[in-house]
């Protein structure tokens, strides 16, 4: 057995120990970058293990394509099963690699610069994709001023809208000027007595995007903050799965669909966390 593949087996056992783990996935990545400095062919065999674990099936499948002895059976046979993930999924479904707290920190004092408030109902809308930055900069329709991060999650209106900017979101003018809405106010958990916190989601909070109607959910009394798209692997990741499950919204049958769900597939999750217990739960949804 080689360096290569010794580290690779402590790294795959960290990351299976800790189901996927941050620090096990940043872990895999560093030794991902040193392999693909390397010229040596063992340390090659290695990458296409690492790029395996890592979901990044059309780097393994044509890194193995190159290097791989066809005469070899073991090798012909793997080359088989990552072609048809290559061909089906490619690199789409590749664990992203977590970032730091430093370097989330560094980020939302960008995203601060550049005129993001901070959202109570959704924290992370940048992570998320609820706004999207562009550095030319774009006309917000609703107050007419450049903006560098504009909104692409659904806004319900009468109007056609094209940009429209955090701000004009936070303080309630887009919703006002166009009558509109970013959350169907029917499509929401029921418990939220307070209209203030209502009127905040559907007028003030930036929406998300789901396959079908958008539902937000709500615990405590409050609605929850919107955390991002998630599949069964992320929210294992987390530690959020068995959360996630014990919820009496879900039957057995979609308990299960719940726990096969993958990010960007047919059966999409939508992760939300309580703003005060700090339980995570999810809404879901096919295409
Ligand atoms: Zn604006
Ligand atoms: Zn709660």
């Amino acid at each position: 057995m080689t360096e290569y593949q010794k580290t690779y087996i402590d790294l795959k056992k960290q990351f299976e120990k800790t189901e996927g783990g941050p620090d096990s996935i940043r872990a895999l990545y560093t030794f991902k970058e040193e392999l693909e400095q390397s010229e040596d062919r063992r340390a090659k065999e290695a990458l296409v293990d690492v790029y395996d674990l890592l979901d990044f099936k059309k780097d393994a499948y044509d890194l193995l394509s190159q290097i791989g002895d066809r005469s070899d059976r073991r090798t012909l046979k793997r080359l088989g099963a990552l072609k048809d993930y290559a061909e089906n999924w490619g690199n789409h479904y590749a664990v992203p690699r977590p970032k730091t707290p430093e370097e989330k920190q560094q980020e939302r004092e960008k995203w601060a610069a550049l005129g993001l408030p901070s959202f109570r109902y959704h924290p992370d809308p940048m992570k998320t994709g609820a706004f999207q930055e562009s550095k030319e900069g774009v006309p917000c329709d609703c107050c007419g001023k450049t903006t560098h991060v504009f909104y692409t999650a659904p806004f319900f209106s009468v109007e056609d809208v094209e940009y429209l900017c955090p701000a004009c979101i936070a303080g309630g003018e887009a919703a006002r000027k166009y009558d509109g809405s970013f959350q169907d106010d029917c499509s929401v958990d029921e418990g939220v007595e307070d209209p203030a916190k209502l009127d905040e989601l559907i007028h003030r909070t930036p929406g998300y995007c789901g396959w079908q109607q958008e539902y937000w959910r709500a615990h405590c009394g409050d609605f929850c903050a919107f955390l991002g798209y998630a599949g069964a692997r992320e929210l294992r990741a987390l530690g959020a799965l068995d959360e996630a499950l014990d919820d009496p919204m879900w039957d057995g049958e979609q308990k299960e669909m719940i726990r096969k769900s993958v990010n960007g597939g047919h059966l999409q999750c939508y992760l939300f966390q309580c703003l005060h217990c700090g339980k995570h739960l999810v809404w879901m949804d096919f295409d």
